[in-house]
């Protein structure tokens, strides 16, 4: 039995290794640093990807519960914004400390719900821990301007929390996107109902009793569950004045629209579709680990994942057979084992979906020249498996290049020219990443200038910012035209209203008799 699978849960019957679970719970939620079970009668069932065995049923929680939580994080609200800055970094510190401490038993929830590799997993925790790092430099974020702007007078500006803010999260990061979330919401001094994805919400429930620990006040942090239902009530809920989203385009421009409506402030991070271009100057050996690795890893299910290939040239499209033998070196089996580099996918009508997908390839006349369609490691022959797949010969009308697949699947188009791999990209509704592999500096430099895409690697295959920065989407993979982006400055200000101040200050007392009727210059 891995320590991880044992570090796996608190809440439950202990996790075995992918065995089936004897004394399956319901998943809590979360409301005044208390774990409480759900009055519903409605559940999701939630089974481990790579068994189908269940692993916890999910509330769909009651409207009243869902009020229940806005009016706690209401009423915490009018304390926690009265706390300093320093007091708030403090339980910051602490958060990530323990979020440090809890750093295998979060990834095990994640293998266990969601279905990527222990490894994998743990890297989902430590760029959301990274982000919980980086709020900890609140102090220095929350400043904010002076100026004497006239004799004696001066403006200020200072940024103030919102209230009570909604995060509504996907399942392909169960640790990182509640995290991206989380430390920014509050140490900004604002109280958060966080709706994890109802497919995986153990995670966040761990990170619930971390908040706790941490010493956040009863209410800060509350978490509901539950599908489309919870999300109409948080985006109709007047208390919630914001909502960060992070998933698919269908349900995000459908919050961001209706949500904004409604007069809140809404971030939504959408889908995706990721070039990687490749010229022949490239080192080759890195550019084929780097796109195997970005297309296949997480089984696909990255919304950074590089699920499209264009071969700039012939010289590139020679070393097509290269690439396959490194797709086929990959392990595909489930993420508890020793050197699985690839889980399932998330549930069988994803595996489903991605597979009519391949199908419509063929279909329209593209080549499969990888088929992981059919493939099941032998221990698990009932997990949602979909084997790396490479397809050729695509052109942009194709349905399998115009879909986000969102599984172990490559598309692989051929240009002739630096120029034209740009104006085929450009094309792309999409613009979350995009990557290029050469050794030419000009080329990459061009390609920067020229390319209309939010995050870019030169050599670098899934280019997410660190936190210092922001995640910072482009055309149809952000709503709103980008108009907010998560985490860096741009979270700071996401979570803030700017309160601008100007003061007069006379020496001496005003003498005038009469008032001035004109505008100030
Ligand atoms: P999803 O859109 O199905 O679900 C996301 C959240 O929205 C869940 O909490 C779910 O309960 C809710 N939801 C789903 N459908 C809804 C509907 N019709 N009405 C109201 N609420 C609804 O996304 P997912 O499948 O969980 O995640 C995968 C998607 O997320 C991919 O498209 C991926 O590219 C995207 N993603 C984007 C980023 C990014 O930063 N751009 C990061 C991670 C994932």
């Amino acid at each position: 039995l891995p320590k991880q699978a044992r570090l796996a849960f608190q809440f439950r019957t202990y996790i075995t290794n992918h065995e089936k679970i004897q004394d399956v719970q319901n998943t809590p939620y979360f409301l005044d640093n208390k774990f409480v079970q759900s009055s519903t009668t409605k559940f999701i069932d939630l089974h481990d990807p790579a068994t189908n065995n269940l692993v916890t049923r999910v509330p769909q929680m009651t409207s009243e519960e869902m009020k229940k939580a806005v009016e706690s994080a209401e009423k915490a609200f009018e304390s926690w914004k009265k706390t300093s800055v320093l007091h708030r970094q403090q339980i910051m510190f602490k958060f990530v400390q323990l979020i440090k401490e809890n750093h295998d038993r979060l990834a095990a929830s994640i293998t266990l719900e969601q279905g990527k590799t222990f490894a994998d997993a743990k890297g989902d925790v430590l760029r959301g821990l990274q982000v919980a790092e980086a709020a900890c430099a609140a102090p220095e974020l929350l400043k904010g301007d002076l100026l004497e702007v006239a004799k004696d007078m001066e403006t200020r500006s200072y940024r103030e929390p919102l209230g009570v803010t909604a995060a509504i999260c996907p399942f392909n990061f169960p640790a990182m996107i509640p995290l991206w979330c989380i430390p920014i919401a509050t140490v900004t001094g604002n109280t958060l109902i966080l709706k994890p994805s109802e497919r995986d919400p153990g995670a966040a429930i761990i990170l619930a009793e971390l908040v706790k620990k941490a010493g956040f006040p009863e209410g800060v942090v509350n978490i509901i569950h539950g599908s489309h239902d919870a999300v109409n009530f948080i985006i109709d809920e007047p208390a919630i004045k914001a909502i960060s989203f992070v998933g698919g385009n269908k349900a995000g421009e459908y919050i961001f629209t209706r949500g904004s409506a409604n007069g809140k402030r809404v971030q939504a991070n959408l889908g995706a579709k990721n070039h990687a271009a490749v010229l022949p100057d490239c080192n080759k050996n890195h550019f084929l680990n780097a796109v195997a690795g970005a297309a296949f890893g997480a089984a696909g299910q990255r919304c950074m994942a590089l699920s499209t290939l264009v071969f700039i040239g012939d010289e590139t499209q020679k070393w097509l057979p290269d690439l396959v033998e490194r797709a086929k070196a990959l392990k595909v089996d489930a993420g508890f084992e020793d050197g699985a580099d690839l889980g399932p996918v998330i549930s069988p009508e994803s595996k489903a979906r991605i597979e009519s997908l391949i199908a419509s390839a063929e279909k329209e006349g593209a080549k499969i020249v990888l088929d992981g369609r059919g493939y099941k490691p032998a221990k698990y022959p009932n997990g949602n498996w979909v084997g790396p797949t490479i397809i050729t010969d695509v052109t942009p009308d194709m349905t399998c290049y115009k879909e986000e697949i969102f599984g172990p699947v490559l598309v692989c188009l051929k240009v002739d020219t630096l120029n034209e791999a740009v104006e085929l990209i450009n094309k792309n509704e999409y613009g979350n990443g995009v990557a290029i592999f050469t050794e030419n500096g000009s080329s990459a430099e061009y390609f920067r200038k020229n390319i209309e895409a939010g995050q870019m690697g030169v050599n670098v295959p899934i280019p997410v910012p660190l936190p210092m920065f922001s995640f910072t989407g482009n055309k149809k993979s952000i709503a709103g035209g980008g108009v907010s982006t998560f985490y860096g400055k741009p979270g700071i200000n996401f979570y803030t209203q700017t309160k601008t101040v100007t003061s007069l200050w006379k020496a001496e007392d005003d003498q005038a008799a009469k008032a001035s009727v004109v505008m100030p210059t």
